[in-house]
């Protein structure tokens, strides 16, 4: 099989026949051979019985319901596991994107051999002020914190090769960083393909503001997941270090000068516990301690975990 077309989606009866219909008619004009999987995000409209029904006439359709709403990267997730095709597109289902842009898609990733061929929104049809100002900004922290030079991360619409999909784990909100995600994995033959797109026709996005601060959390995560993931010691090792060796000099500095106030100046009244340094001493210690146990634990966690297949073989011979 040429292609699958996953499409995850969260109440949107309106826009299905007519996305599927445009999705077979270009297909079979281009005569590549597909499978849809529709991915149902835990939708309280008629939906998923809509998606039964396309079924009935048309074998090439998956359908995957989830029990409630776990998110797009969950729905992500789920059909990355499932399909069959050699390169694997993936789109909204709210006819923001075009599905005639599949074909140049499949293309790029066949012919031009990238690994992920990502939509770029040039002409963005969202509010101004709520989606694409916000989401320049984001773009560009994405773009500084991975090395990887797209301008649009969270363009629904997206062309990866199968082993792609396979090898990269999408969870928590992570669907708006999976070129990152893949970076990291080694798949560093990216490109973008500038794509149409338009205003929602029906429905509304569902995504609010809460985004701003998911995105957000999830950047600092991938930062901090690529720079120390494997090796957390170098990380927290290094910071609890450190303070430790600053807490327990302070603490010497504080012993020798009380003993020197006692027995050569002969002072009594000075209570080590007046002096500031006594705290920070104090404080440096615990802390570095404290860092230094982490950056371990997260050592012995990492190990744990490298029991599980984390990597991806080119070649076998
Ligand atoms: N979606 C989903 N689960 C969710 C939220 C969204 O499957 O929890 C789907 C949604 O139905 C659509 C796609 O993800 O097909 C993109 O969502 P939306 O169009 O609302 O996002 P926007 O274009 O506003 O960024
Ligand atoms: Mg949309």
């Amino acid at each position: 099989m040429n292609l699958s077309i996953i499409i995850p989606l969260l109440n949107e009866q309106d826009s299905l026949e007519e996305l599927f219909t445009r999705i077979d008619t270009v297909c079979q004009t281009n005569k590549l051979s597909y499978e849809v999987w529709f991915i149902d995000d835990g939708s309280t409209d008629l939906s998923w019985s809509i998606i039964e029904n396309l079924k009935i006439q048309h074998p090439q359709i998956h359908g995957i319901k989830f029990s409630k709403n776990y998110g797009k990267s969950q729905a992500l997730h789920a059909a990355f596991e499932k399909v069959n095709g050699d390169v694997i597109i993936t789109m909204d289902a709210d006819l923001q994107d075009f599905p005639e842009e599949i074909p140049e898609l499949y293309e790029m990733v066949k012919v031009g051999n990238y690994d992920i061929v990502s939509g770029w929104k040039k002409k963005r049809f969202d509010n101004v002020m709520t989606k694409n100002i916000p989401s320049k900004l984001f773009n560009s922290a994405a773009r500084k914190v991975s090395g990887v030079s797209l301008h649009d991360f969270n363009c629904g619409l997206k062309a990866y090769k199968k082993q792609v999909v396979k090898s990269i784990d999408v969870y928590g909100d992570m669907h708006r960083y999976i070129p990152v995600l893949a970076a990291n994995a080694g798949f560093r033959n990216i490109t973008e393909k500038p794509v149409q797109h338009q205003a929602r026709p029906y429905g509304t996005s569902k995504f609010g503001t809460e985004r701003f601060v998911r995105g957000f959390l999830d950047l600092v995560t991938l930062w901090f997941v690529s720079r120390f993931g494997g090796r957390p010691m170098h990380f927290f090792g290094a910071a609890g270090t450190v303070m430790f060796i600053i807490g327990f000099l302070s603490a010497i500095w504080l012993g020798l000068s009380k003993l020197i106030d006692v027995y050569i100046f002969k002072i009594y009244g000075n209570l080590i516990a007046n002096n500031p340094w006594f705290f920070i001493a104090l404080t440096m210690m615990i802390m570095g301690s404290l860092l230094f146990v982490a950056g371990f634990l997260g050592e012995l966690i990492i190990r744990t975990n490298r029991e599980h297949k984390n990597y991806h073989i080119e070649e076998l011979i």
